[in-house]
């Protein structure tokens, strides 16, 4: 089977520093796939190099078998792949009905209504809240939206950078139990970066352990945990 997105051996870096060396992984759809590490590992490096914001140094980006790497951000975003930066970047004065809007931008309008009525079903608490400007939410609800965002226009591949920062523990589980609902019945691929391995682990089929742009372990959670070196090295109390 075709993976939906695919890193081969790819390089990335700042100037004279190398970031991140020949990092290969695949998506496939439904799935969800986190890749953790430490504080500089790489993992925002990895995901601003798939989404076209960083030049890859070496190797390859595919999406659904198609090279995808070289190509602009906004090339990447119409092969349907979706990235919802740390820290969110929502529109603080817009209502939440108007940045869905903005998310559904490359969308035929008339199917934007639907699309934003089916996205409720997921976050009720947007519905709830969709005349509120984006600024007066709690962070829990200000990433809800620009997960809901981002998915407007049914990405094949949604990249979340940090979900959990910045929240409780309780509003982290509650995102990325959303998040689950979402990849398994739209059928996206999901990867998320984050640092909070015990609340990634939880949602994750697979995971890759990023330190020093390097893959250090890979596996299903289960696998990652039973290893007491990783497992103590990088996924916490996990
Ligand atoms: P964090 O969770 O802290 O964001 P991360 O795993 O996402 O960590 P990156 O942000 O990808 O890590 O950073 C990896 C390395 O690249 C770090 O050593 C960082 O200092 C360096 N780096 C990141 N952005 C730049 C930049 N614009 N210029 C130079 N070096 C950078």
């Amino acid at each position: 089977m075709t993976a939906l997105l695919e890193l081969d051996r790819v390089t990335l870096g700042y100037g004279k520093i190398v970031v991140v060396h020949e990092l290969s992984l695949r998506l496939d759809a439904g799935r969800i796939v986190s890749v953790l590490g430490p504080n500089g590992a790489g993992k925002t490096t990895t995901v601003r190099g798939v989404a076209g914001l960083l030049p890859l140094r070496g190797g390859e980006v595919r999406l659904g078998g198609k090279r995808v790497s070289g190509f602009p951000p906004h090339r990447i975003v119409a092969e349907r792949l979706a990235y919802v930066p740390q820290g969110r970047e929502l529109f603080a004065d817009m209502s939440v009905r108007d940045n869905l809007r903005l998310g559904g931008f490359t969308m035929r309008r008339r199917d934007v209504p639907a699309r934003m009525e089916e996205l409720f079903e997921f976050f009720p608490r947007l519905r709830e809240r969709a005349g509120q400007t984006a600024g007066s939410l709690s962070g829990g609800e200000q990433q809800m939206l620009a997960i809901a965002r981002a998915l407007m226009p049914r990405p094949t591949v949604l990249m979340l950078d940090e979900p959990s920062a910045g929240l409780a523990p309780r509003t982290m589980r509650h995102v990325f139990d959303i998040v689950a609902d979402v990849a398994r019945s739209e059928g996206a691929a999901v990867l998320i970066a984050e640092q909070n391995a015990h609340q990634a682990l939880r949602v994750t089929d697979h995971a890759y352990v990023l330190n020093t742009g390097v893959i250090e372990a890979s596996g299903p959670p289960a696998e990652l945990l039973a290893d007491d070196r990783i497992r103590a090295a990088y996924l916490g109390e996990a």
